[in-house]
């Protein structure tokens, strides 16, 4: 390996107080390689940097940018955006832990894919993929969530981690990756069709009943 090489980053300024800013890193799946933390590493060191903070979603971010460095820092790091791409919050699964059940990685991905293709959305859609029921991806309260099961995949849809936090409601049970992607797309239709201007998916599902989504998807 070579231990010189650096990797650019996609980098997303976000303004805190007193005129200091965080840079979000757009990581896929909360994955960094050699490359990017050796650039990382490298920015902390030349502009003495506090900290890097993880975040729920994956990503991380770089802490305690004085706003008069925030272009030069973006320059150094890689590309900046308005927005990081949608990401989705995948555990390690199968391939890497000892309780998994299935493969992550590629699910991941595809969902990420498919709130994509089927947008835009009256509000945000997070997403998160667990290899088995301890769901370290947060399935449960994603708005979209998959959970490995012997059989395949638990479907949840809906769930919310706000104050009135709830599971999403179960679109699909013991399901292949294939048909769980048919029975999202149909769900993210129902929300994109019947959701209101910044209303989350939990509380279009409350407000149009939880049979109004499962005959959509079923349909
Ligand atoms: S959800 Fe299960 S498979 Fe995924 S990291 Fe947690 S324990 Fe491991």
């Amino acid at each position: 390996m070579n231990n010189t090489i650096t990797e650019s980053l996609t980098v997303m300024p976000i303004a805190r107080k007193d005129d200091i800013y965080v840079l979000r890193l757009c990581l896929n799946q909360g994955l960094m390689t050699p490359g990017m933390l050796r650039r990382v590493l490298e920015v902390i060191e030349k502009y003495n940097l506090p900290s890097l903070r993880a975040t729920t979603g994956q990503r991380m971010n770089l802490e305690g940018i004085p706003a008069g460095k925030l272009d030069e820092i973006c320059d150094f790091l890689g590309t900046r955006v308005e927005k990081c791409a949608p990401g989705a919050t995948v555990c390690p699964g199968k391939g890497t832990c000892r309780l998994g059940i299935q493969e992550t990685t590629d699910l991941g991905n595809a969902i990420v894919e498919l709130v994509k293709q089927n947008g835009p959305y009256p509000y945000k859609v997070k997403s998160g993929v667990s290899g088995c029921k301890m769901s370290c991806g947060l399935s449960y309260v994603r708005d979209i969530g998959l959970v490995a099961t012997a059989k395949g995949w638990n479907v949840f849809f809906g769930g919310c981690a706000l104050q009135n936090a709830a599971p999403g409601v179960l679109i699909g049970e013991h399901v292949s990756s294939d048909n769980a992607l048919a029975l999202l797309q149909k769900a993210l239709v129902f929300y994109r069709e019947n959701g209101e201007k910044r209303e989350r998916t939990a509380a279009t599902v409350t407000r149009l009943g939880k049979q109004a989504l499962l005959d959509a998807v079923n349909a």
